[in-house]
């Protein structure tokens, strides 16, 4: 009887499948890739386990097709992150182990790994060939200063010599190459500043060992450069840094900025905008490279040495998945450390709540940047322009356009910044400011337009609109957040000599955002009009307004983290003006002159805008001091989403900790022609809710007829 092996497929079960393996082969490592046939297809999947028989049947059994080792296996410390991730977010383990590998090493056909460097290994940094073999000699001289690729050893005569030399295990051929570029313009570290320095001499003790690190830097408070100090310190120890950045778009000027500081390191890149081969390349040469900078995908990286990790801007929502296995990079960064025993510093100007709790609560340890590490660059005035006393046109007040106006004739930059993300409108009475609240719980009802409707996103209340404001008494009732649709036409109206330029993707491939930040640094920009992709990252010294429109939607938002999230884009926005030589200025338009989160914004005040809101967030049980998990459905009816919805609540498992809220439409209820619904359920006790979720899933698989397709959303971000 051949050995029988276990497989995890990238499919909906629980569960893995037995194979045969071939007569050829005797054992499979786990981890190891194999082709086997599922159904009448032939799939790619992970073996597990081997043992010599099986539950199913012999004559049942199938056979492995191919054992890849073309490829490596994927490495002990991912098949265990993958099981921890398998758990906490009761995610099919074949499901993660594939998406955590790149597409082109999931796919069966022959891959030819490209190692295009002769590198110099271990053994052969002393080793001596004998006197008689001179030619191996003088390669083995010339790979101590440096590799060598294998197109200048074929053009010298030297392809036989370096295969003698890989023989004798003195060299290997590598797929890095050596940092050539980067040591031509090497820039060193600056002296610290006293702020750096004593977040340093707290960090770098505490390298070689798990832990938590928080650091809450104002933009341009030197963050940057505290990581590269702590990479490097981990560098000179032998290990490996995974540094996790937001957006693609924001990898080719940290990569540069990290090159020039790291010549001779070998850097990986992983994110999703690059060719799928290079992708492949770069996640087999992880193992090999000193820094691997990615998105969150890179959390799955092999890392055989890893010594710390490093998170960048840490609040950043597209460090959640929000499809498949819906993962926080930055939680599975943690998880990571943690089984790795390696330090993970997390970095932002304005931290998650729920990251910025565990620092107060002393369970990561928070270091503060309070200035700006170039003591000249001051933080800009922020003020507001009150639209309930003024007048409004297409979406523009008058000081708004006086300071585009101002701004232009100095022949300096503006920004005018929308926030039209998770935009839900909600019902506002502009004399009383009421807006609608839900009788039932903290949210806001969500105005319904073609039901005319409110409706509660949380518990799921619903009322008709009221012809009048039930506080006041004003008939005029108005919906918040409207017309800034044609905001970039009425600017070239308004100010028909300015070069505007318009953003409105949420996400850009890394050339358009290089070609972009050219045109803005060349001055080939006076106005960027554009969402909350402009609030990150770069550095425009000649930017000096920022404007702020339509901000109110998200204050009376139903979704609790509107305000927080609001909160961090404006501080980043007002982190872009002015931040070399010249004051910057930031102007909000707002009907809400009077909310805390402007109170605290002006005064650049991070930390007493996340105390309010953590003290508001205890007081109403919501995250970070009770747990959720979100279970969503989308059906062709929205009957049927939520009678799945329904049928799920009524199998629920009896959990006194729990709760099981009502099943309700999700805020963007239509979505591709489907109807999305969802059903929130949460805990104060993480654990509590994880044993529930553990014994109601099969009872979720086991509903029929399936009507809707499910999914379960573990610390759901977005509702
Ligand atoms: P952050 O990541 O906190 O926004 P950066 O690390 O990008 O800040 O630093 C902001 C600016 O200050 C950069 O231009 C950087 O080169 C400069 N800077 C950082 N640390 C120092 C230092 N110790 N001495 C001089 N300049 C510094
Ligand atoms: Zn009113
Ligand atoms: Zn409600």
């Amino acid at each position: 009887m051949p050995p029988i092996i276990q497989v995890a497929l990238d499919t909906p079960l629980h569960r893995t499948f037995d194979y045969r393996l071939p007569a050829r082969v005797a054992e499979v490592e786990p981890g190891r890739l194999v082709a086997v046939p599922f159904g009448r297809t032939l799939q790619v999947g992970v073996a597990l386990g081997q043992q010599a028989d099986s539950a199913v049947g012999a004559d049942k059994l199938r056979d492995v097709v191919r054992v890849l080792d073309d490829r490596p296996p994927l490495p002990p410390e991912i098949l265990r992150l993958a099981r921890f991730c398998a758990d906490y977010y009761h995610h099919p383990l074949g499901a993660i182990l594939l998406a955590a590998l790149p597409p082109r090493l999931r796919n069966a056909t022959p891959f030819v790994a490209d190692t295009p460097w002769l590198a110099l290994t271990e053994a052969g940094r002393t080793a001596q060939p004998p006197a008689r073999a001179k030619a191996q000699r003088a390669l083995l001289d010339a790979l101590r200063a440096a590799p060598q690729s294998r197109g200048a050893l074929r053009l010298q005569k030297q392809t036989r010599h370096a295969a003698a030399l890989v023989a004798a295990g003195w060299a290997t051929w590598a797929r890095l190459p050596p940092d050539i570029e980067a040591t031509a313009a090497t820039a060193p570290a600056p002296p610290a500043t006293p702020e750096q320095q004593a977040a340093l001499d707290a960090l770098l003790p505490a390298l070689g060992q798990f832990g938590v690190q928080l650091i809450h830097g104002v933009t341009g408070s030197g963050k940057t450069e505290l990581y590269l100090r702590l990479i490097d310190a981990a560098l000179t120890t032998g290990k490996q840094a995974l540094v996790l950045i937001p957006e693609i778009a924001l990898t080719p000027q940290l990569e540069q900025h990290f090159r020039r500081r790291f010549p001779g390191r070998r850097f990986a890149l992983l994110h999703s905008g690059l060719a799928e081969a290079a992708r492949a390349e770069n996640w087999l040469a992880a193992p090999e490279a000193d820094i691997v900078l990615g998105t969150r995908l890179s959390v799955f990286a092999p890392l055989p040495r890893l010594g710390l990790i490093v998170v960048d801007e840490e609040h950043d929502a597209s460090f959640k998945q929000q499809e498949g296995l819906r993962y926080s990079a930055r939680d599975v960064a943690i998880a990571r450390a943690k089984q790795a025993g390696v330090p993970v510093v997390l970095g932002s100007a304005t931290p998650s709540l729920e990251s910025y709790a565990q620092a107060l609560n002393g369970r990561y340890r928070l270091l503060e940047l309070r200035q700006r590490a170039i003591s000249q660059a001051q933080l800009p005035d922020i003020e507001l322009v009150d639209l309930r006393h003024l007048p409004v046109d297409h979406g523009l007040t008058r000081p708004a356009l006086a300071a585009l106006a101002g701004t232009l004739a100095r022949g300096e930059q503006s920004l005018v910044f929308l926030n039209r993300r998770g935009y839900a409108p909600a019902l506002y009475c502009p004399s009383c400011a009421w807006v609608s609240p839900c009788p039932r719980c903290s949210s806001r009802l969500v105005l319904h337009r073609t039901s005319q409707r409110l409706k509660c996103h949380h518990c799921g209340f619903e009322t008709r609109i009221p012809p009048e404001c039930p506080n006041c008494g004003n008939p005029d009732l108005k919906a918040l957040g409207q017309g800034t649709q044609r905001l970039e036409e009425t600017l070239a109206a308004f100010l028909p000599t300015a070069r505007i330029r318009r953003i409105d993707r949420d996400s850009m491939r890394p050339r358009a955002w290089a070609e972009l930040g050219e045109a803005v640094h060349g001055g080939e920009v006076d106005i960027l009009v554009g969402t909350q992709m402009l609030a990150k990252g770069h550095d425009f010294p000649n930017m000096t307004l920022a404007l702020i429109l339509d901000a109110d939607g998200a204050l009376y938002s139903p979704d609790f983290r509107a305000t927080e999230r609001l909160f961090a884009q404006l501080m980043q926005v007002a982190g872009r003006a002015g931040r070399a030589d010249k004051p910057g200025r930031v102007l909000i338009q707002t009907a809400f002159p009077d909310h805390p989160l402007f109170r605290h914004l002006q005064r650049h005040d991070y930390a007493g805008y996340a105390r309010a809101l953590l003290a508001e967030r205890r007081q109403l049980d919501l995250p970070p001091f009770t747990r959720q998990v979100l279970l969503r459905a989308e059906a062709k009816t929205m009957d049927a989403a939520l009678a799945f919805l329904q049928r799920a609540a009524g199998l629920a498992p009896d959990a006194p900790e729990v709760s099981v809220f009502a099943a309700t439409p999700a805020p963007m209820a239509r979505v591709a022609n489907l109807e999305r619904a969802q059903l929130l359920v949460q805990s104060t006790s993480r654990q509590a809710l994880q044993g529930f979720v553990r014994g109601w899933r099969p009872q979720l698989e086991a509903i029929r007829p399936r009507v809707a397709r499910w999914s379960l959303d573990v610390d759901p971000l977005a509702f």
